[in-house]
């Protein structure tokens, strides 16, 4: 049993290294093929995976996660020949500031990590320096032993590559949702084609001021793309604004290496030149984040503030002004039913329970005439004891099904208390159906209340439906 435990444990752990080592050695590869000989990479994407693994997936975050990590740089490392001092030095160098990092963002709240919030991306900012900052510090050792440079540009050249690859591709890493979530999200909010189109148009000026930079160039070219940046953040959630801020500084720094961007006229080869660009246009990043990230807290709060303004805190139904409002939304050409619902003696219930069962019994009803509602319903909670169901296109039969169904499971569905009693009500419904609805919801109302009355009054507990007539001489059955 024991041995069976400890296998399970060791295949887990064997899982989670292989795993972590398998996608860090080819974020490895990819940097050394990007490298120039002899040299080192520019672009290293592996210590930001890493460290977005673990950050992100704490499951990862084992010591079976770390030794996969080390094991991918030191095959890495191993494969492109380098001697078993050097792998170890760079291996060294790159953990310093992995583990650094790790250390400080683990520190920081489920909200800050995925940068939800205002100071999020300074927080992270500072991680990310203070953690570039240790890998410099071991790059200024090892520099000069190994290729030949000083403290100085050993310091210099590890602090800002792992700067600018951190900045690039840690903020997507920490903000990417988990798919099938966002695809159902995209789909719900994206209908017509031409709400697409506006919602592509930051990120193509995005595109546009990216090749403006290129092409106008100059001192101030760096700063073109900010606007579009900007308006990315203003339009897009975090993740998406992380990987289009992600896409453009790598294009750009890619262009800066190949051909170099006509912004100054600087000797582009002067090494402090390369790295001051290299961390101009990292930095250009922390902009759009910042405003993301504000923008997802904004969204949330007015998101909070819409659904508490419409809804009612009880019953978690539509309040009245929300009923309105959907009501107002109906077409005039479509059959609608509405039922009006109040629950009998419910004074009796607050004076003999306490008005805290009371309350008990409201959320119990609501839940239960809320069950099997379609999409376009409408249940509200329209004060005290009174609720209101608005069925568009339902028949009058239909509509009579659906009281009766909710008047009957209310009264066979007694609410148990912590102390062991139980309540048992039941409730009146008055019923309309409009062929052609009024224009004016409170008409509709009115008919529907003066039917529930003669629900009350023909003795309660049952449903009273009536055929809406604009002349107000409705017909009525009791069911
Ligand atoms: P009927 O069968 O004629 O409808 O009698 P009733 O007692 O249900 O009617 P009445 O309108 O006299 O009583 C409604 C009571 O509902 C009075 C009020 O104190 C109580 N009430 C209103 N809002 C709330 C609430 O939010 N919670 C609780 N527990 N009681 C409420
Ligand atoms: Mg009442
Ligand atoms: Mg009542």
């Amino acid at each position: 049993m024991e041995s069976a435990t400890t296998r399970q444990a060791w295949s887990a752990d064997l899982k989670i290294a292989s795993l972590v080592c398998l996608l860090v050695l080819t974020a490895c590869l990819l940097g050394i093929a990007t490298r120039p000989l002899g040299h080192l990479a520019t672009i290293w994407p592996a210590n930001a995976l890493l460290l977005g693994l673990m950050v992100r997936y704490p499951q990862l975050a084992r010591p079976a996660g770390w030794l996969g990590g080390v094991a991918a740089y030191v095959i890495a490392d191993s494969i492109t020949g380098g001697a078993p001092l050097k792998t170890l030095m760079l291996t060294l160098a790159n953990l310093a500031g992995v583990v650094s990092a790790y250390l400080l963002l683990s520190r920081l709240s489920e909200e800050h990590r995925s940068l939800r919030s205002p100071l999020s991306v300074p927080y992270l900012a500072l991680a990310v320096t203070l953690a570039s900052l240790a890998s410099g510090l071991v790059g200024a050792i090892i520099d000069p032993l190994l290729f030949d440079g000083t403290p100085f540009s050993g310091l210099t050249f590890w602090f800002v590559t792992e700067l600018v690859n951190y900045i690039a591709i840690l903020p997507v890493l920490l903000t990417m949702p988990d798919w099938p979530e966002r695809l159902k999200d995209r789909r719900q909010r994206l209908l017509t084609s031409r709400q697409r189109l506006l919602h592509a148009l930051p990120a193509v000026s995005l595109v546009v001021f990216g090749v403006l930079c290129l092409m106008v160039g100059g001192p101030g070219a760096l700063a073109f793309p900010v606007p579009a940046l900007l308006w990315c953040a203003l339009s897009y959630s975090v993740f998406t604004t992380a990987l289009l801020t992600f896409a453009f500084t790598s294009s750009l720094l890619v262009v800066l290496a190949v051909v170099g961007i006509p912004l100054a006229p600087f000797d582009m080869n002067s090494h402090p030149v390369l790295l001051s660009l290299r961390l101009g246009i990292t930095l250009l990043a922390f902009a759009p984040l910042t405003v993301a990230s504000v923008m997802a807290v904004r969204n949330q709060l007015l998101q909070r503030m819409q659904y508490m303004a419409s809804h009612d805190q009880l019953s978690g139904l539509l309040n009245r002004w929300a009923f309105y409002e959907q009501a107002r939304q109906l077409s005039p050409n479509r059959p609608l039913a509405l039922l009006m619902f109040d629950i009998d003696h419910f004074k009796r219930i607050n004076d003999t329970y306490g008005h805290a069962t009371g309350d008990l019994v409201l959320q119990a009803f609501a839940r239960l005439a809320s069950h099997g509602l379609r999409d376009g319903d409408a249940l509200a909670r329209l004060g005290g004891e009174e609720f209101a169901l608005l069925l568009p296109g339902c028949s009058h039969n239909q509509a009579l099904a659906i009281a009766e169904r909710i008047r009957t499971d209310y009264a066979n569905a007694p609410i148990s208390l912590e102390d062991g009693q139980h309540v048992q009500s039941t409730v009146s419904i008055g019923a309309v159906v409009a062929l052609q609805p009024p224009a004016d919801i409170d008409e509709l109302l009115l008919s529907a209340d003066r039917v529930l009355y003669q629900a009350k009054e023909s003795g309660r507990n049952r449903v009273v439906i009536s055929q809406y007539a604009p002349d107000e001489q409705a017909r009525t059955e009791t069911a």
